[in-house]
């Protein structure tokens, strides 16, 4: 341990760090005390020479540390072992039941650059940072240990690893290739193909909003459901198999709209599902557009908007905005009285605040006047850690119709 290179922090650039934060921008670093290579754990102290912890190295990122301990650890296969299996308990009693979820996410588990799906009885890695990735072999067998899982599957096509001097790689690294898999949320079938699938699996993120929101069905009555954005069916399907009566899905890639359609066979739900292979700004403009006397008739009790989040970066927002706003006026002249919308927003960059503002200033141009049911974020195995905003992206409302 006393061989590693000391990294001293500037003045007044520990305090992010002391408060839990694991990213130390080049710009806060004073020096190395020796030279050290890339992927390297080092100790990081302040300018005085206090100890603030250690941390990976790589001088290629933008994060010159990622902090991963805020003492003196070794980082071997037994510090990542005890790491998964504080993860892994965070999940097991905040999602009892659940077989599968997200086991480790990155920040939010003091493991930077990690994360870990569990789909049934495989695993998926995916490392982002160099430190990390250097570190997948004991990664892995910590993962059979705890896990005994069928395959590990590595999927490291993320753009984050291009700026930390990674390059892609995807595969199976242990098991055989599991092929397509039926995943259980919340008691629903959800195929998904882990390996030529587009994105790592199903959104896991939405596991428990799924629940929440189709428990707005049975006091609908006979519900007419509208899911937007709709992937793999997450929102509708478990709108159907709460009894609504009919649900339409609307989803651009043709390919997420087959794989909806299979999965509501799967759940035996097909027969009240009907799916449109659209744009949604499109769909939803055209049945909004009245010609004159003509009125746009209500026929919905619920709408679920979860669009991708539109936002890559800070300068994107206004633009992103236009498009929430615009979506919202024509889902809200949609629904009838007393009706729900139950609306996403997962771009790190709108907050809160600014996206209740923009469903506001929504409801003003549709003129309703909406009562706010329920508030959602993301779920429990993707924990945020008000320490590390970055950790926090996903919220949500429930808004009933008041008139
Ligand atoms: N609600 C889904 C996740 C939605 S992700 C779930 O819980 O699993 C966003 C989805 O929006 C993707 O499936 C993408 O194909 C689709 N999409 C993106 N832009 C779109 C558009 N303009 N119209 C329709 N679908 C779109």
């Amino acid at each position: 341990m006393n061989t590693i290179s000391t990294v001293l922090l500037k003045p007044g650039e520990a305090d992010r760090v002391l408060a839990g934060h694991p990213w130390i921008y080049h710009g806060s670093l004073l020096r190395l005390t020796q030279p050290a290579v890339d992927g390297d754990l080092v100790q990081v102290k302040d300018h005085r020479q206090r100890l603030l912890g250690v941390g990976f190295y790589n001088s290629k990122s933008k994060i010159n540390v990622r902090m991963i301990a805020p003492d003196r650890v070794e980082v071997d296969r037994s510090f990542f072992s005890e790491r998964i299996r504080a993860a892994l308990d965070l999940r097991q009693r905040y999602m009892p039941g659940a077989s599968s979820f997200r086991v480790v996410n990155s920040e939010s588990d003091q493991l930077s650059g990690l994360i870990v799906d569990k789909y049934e009885d495989v695993l998926v890695v995916q490392t982002s940072a160099l430190g990390m990735d250097r570190r997948k072999a004991d990664i892995i067998v910590a993962l059979r240990e705890i896990f005994s899982p069928r395959a590990i599957v590595e999927r490291n096509e993320v753009a984050s690893r291009k700026f930390e001097g990674l390059p892609d790689a995807s595969g199976v690294v242990f098991g055989d290739a599991p092929g397509s898999i039926q995943v259980k949320l919340n008691g629903l079938s959800f195929e998904t193909d882990l390996i030529a699938g587009h994105k790592t699996g199903l959104y896991l993120d939405q596991q428990t909003n799924y629940r929440l929101v189709s428990e707005f069905v049975p006091k609908l009555k006979n519900a007419q459901v509208l899911d937007c954005f709709s992937f793999l069916g997450g929102f509708g399907l478990h709108a159907a198999k709460a009894g609504a009566a009919n649900v339409h899905l609307l989803d651009q890639s043709a390919d997420a709209i087959e794989a909806g359609k299979r999965n509501a066979k799967a759940n035996g739900v097909e027969a009240k599902c009907s799916f449109e292979n659209v744009n949604v700004f499109d769909w939803l403009k055209a049945q909004t557009t009245a010609k004159p006397n003509e009125k746009v008739l209500p026929r919905f009790d619920l709408i679920v908007l979860d669009p991708p989040s539109f936002t890559r970066n800070r300068a994107a927002v206004p633009d992103a905005l236009r498009g929430y706003k615009e979506i919202h006026i024509r889902a809200l002249k949609l629904l009838k009285p007393g009706g729900v919308l139950a609306t996403f927003c997962c771009s790190h960059h709108v907050t809160t605040e600014l996206f209740q503002d923009v469903i506001l200033a929504a409801a003003y141009d549709a003129r309703k006047l909406l009562r706010r049911v329920a508030t959602y974020g993301q779920s429990p195995d993707h924990p945020v850690i008000p320490a590390i905003p970055e950790t926090e992206y996903l919220k949500g409302f429930a808004f009933e119709i008041v008139r």
